[in-house]
């Protein structure tokens, strides 16, 4: 990257027609909190908590969790911190808690886990809400949520949580909620869940991964995981205008939104934040200065009646060429 490309991170990404778009960075490390404050990230759109859960050797406890998440949350108070809670299963393992099945990305994981060990979900609750503490920016959003009950019992125990700690005497807020779509049954409860949270995060790498029936990590498939099939831009439209209906902000953290071809369309759609990978911000709020909404959805109304990937990718790539 250029330095002007770099200094211009800085800056907020706005399209050429007046649109602020947030571009906030996806983190699960701690080590990546001043490179993300530095690179000119709006602030953390995803906080994989797992990955501190993963290079430990017991599950951590309420107070060390507490510690991890005020490192997060308090230098890039008040942008937000959008904290997600333990996301286990799946191809994510933790040493000392085994989960073997024959078929994991269908099985045991992410929200399924929690709710079934409301123990370690109220640990985790109780250690976000108490992070939290005289700081205004904390959202806490739950994952692989496929049903209205699933959501419903999570934020019971949020609740619960809350009400804990009140009469324990901490002066606790309640924070911004928010669900991941990332299970195709998602898609279409978008506005019935929407309804009863703050926000919705698309989570494009399990999305695809479920709603394509390729498995996100298998080489042997790959070529057949793709986020411009029509099918991954339906859901997404489907998706965002559920969020729209339901009066709540969409934003999209999986890998999508660091592709530059796909955040054409995701402008075209009025998906309101991109979180990506700390490397990707200066070229994410490149694209969105080089478009106009209008423009974008010009774009995404053409790719919206084209049948094969690689025609949608290339009318992307053409656009991009033309804006330099
Ligand atoms: C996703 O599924 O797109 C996502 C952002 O979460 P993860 O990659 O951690 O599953
Ligand atoms: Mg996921």
């Amino acid at each position: 990257l250029t330095e002007g490309l770099r200094e211009l991170a800085q800056e907020p990404a706005i399209t050429t027609d007046g649109i602020e778009v947030p571009v906030y960075a996806n983190s699960g490390l701690l080590a990546d909190i001043q490179p993300s404050l530095q690179s000119g990230a709006d602030g953390i759109g995803l906080y994989r908590t797992e990955v501190p859960f993963m290079i430990r050797e017991r599950f951590p406890g309420e107070g060390e969790q507490s510690r991890i998440y005020r490192d997060v949350l308090e230098p890039f108070d008040p942008k937000p911190v959008i904290l997600r809670t333990l996301d286990v299963g799946g191809d994510k393992a933790l040493p000392y808690f085994p989960v073997v099945e024959d078929n994991p990305f269908l099985g045991w994981r992410g929200i399924r886990i929690t709710l079934d060990h409301p123990e370690i979900f109220l640990t985790q609750l109780r250690a976000m809400l108490r992070a939290s503490v005289g700081l205004s920016n904390l959202h806490i959003m739950f994952p692989m949520i496929g049903a209205l009950s699933e959501l419903k019992g999570a934020l019971q125990l949020l609740q619960r949580a809350r009400d804990e700690l009140l009469d324990e005497g901490y002066a606790v807020d309640m924070p911004k909620v928010g669900v991941m779509v990332e299970v195709p049954s998602a898609v279409y409860l978008a506005e019935t869940l929407a309804r009863r949270v703050d926000f919705l995060s698309v989570g494009t790498n399990d999305l695809v991964q479920y709603l394509l029936a390729v498995d996100r990590n298998n080489p042997r498939v790959a070529a057949l995981y793709d986020g411009m099939h029509p099918a991954v831009l339906h859901a997404l439209k489907q998706a965002a205008e559920g969020a729209h209906r339901a009066g709540k902000s969409i934003s999209v953290c999986g890998e999508m939104a660091a592709d530059p071809a796909a955040v054409i369309l995701l402008l075209g759609l009025e998906i309101d934040a991109l979180s990506v990978s700390v490397a990707s911000l200066a070229r994410i709020k490149w694209v969105i200065r080089s478009f106009s909404r209008e423009r974008a959805k010009e774009l995404l109304d053409q790719c919206l009646t084209m049948e094969e990937p690689v025609a949608i990718r290339a009318l992307l790539d053409n656009a991009l060429v033309q804006a330099g």
